[in-house]
């Protein structure tokens, strides 16, 4: 603060502005200390650099923060770029990898029953109960599958009869050999199937 001197007495009053009146004399002449005056102006002075000092300063703060906010904008921006289209490109992968559908088998695969060859109106093939001996009776089967519940009836050696078709059916094993193919025949007015081995085929003449 500056110092006011009265010119009067001498008082000296200690203040921002130059007082009106002096409290002993009522004097209102005053005069300025010159070294509190300039004490004054370098506080001031002072100040005002300081507070320059922090405005350059804060500038400066300013301008860096700008940089770094928009640096990390953009590598934001970036990371999030990358991730949708590494997202999109995962995505049409698995489109691309989804399997198609395998087509339906067709129905001309499936193998028809081969016709057995008639040689003309006089003859005709006619299978024959063979069991070569290995045992009494021949099942005739309601499907070609060996197995307990599906016997129509039990046929003796040497029977004859008809033959309808000659069929690929169950695997089975006869006389050391694996074989699949059946008979499908007609016998005592019933239908069914006979394993390939025990059925010999003849030719019969329908003459006489
Ligand atoms: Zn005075």
């Amino acid at each position: 603060m500056t110092i006011y001197k009265c010119r009067n007495c001498g008082n000296e009053k200690k203040q921002y502005l130059p007082p009106k009146i002096c409290d002993c004399c009522n004097s209102q002449d005053f005069y300025i200390d010159l070294s509190s005056h300039n004490k004054l102006v370098n506080e001031y002075k002072t100040a005002f650099e300081q507070a320059d000092f922090l405005k350059r300063q804060y500038q400066t703060y300013t301008k860096y923060s700008l940089t770094i906010a928009l640096l990390i904008f953009l590598t934001t921006m970036t990371i999030i770029i990358y991730l949708q289209k590494r997202q999109n490109n995962q995505l049409k992968s698995l489109i691309n990898n989804i399997p198609s559908p395998k087509p339906i088998p067709s129905l001309n695969n499936i193998p028809s029953p081969k016709p057995i060859p008639s040689l003309n109106n006089q003859n005709q093939i006619v299978g024959k109960v063979n069991l070569h001996g290995s045992k009494t009776l021949l099942s005739l089967r309601k499907e070609a599958r060996i197995t307990t519940n599906n016997i129509l009836t039990k046929l003796t050696d040497g029977t004859e009869l008809k033959i309808l078709a000659k069929i690929e059916g169950e695997m089975y094993q006869v006389a050391g050999q694996k074989r699949n193919d059946w008979y499908q025949v007609e016998v005592e007015s019933k239908q069914g199937y006979i394993a390939g081995y025990y059925i010999d085929l003849i030719l019969k003449s329908l003459k006489y």
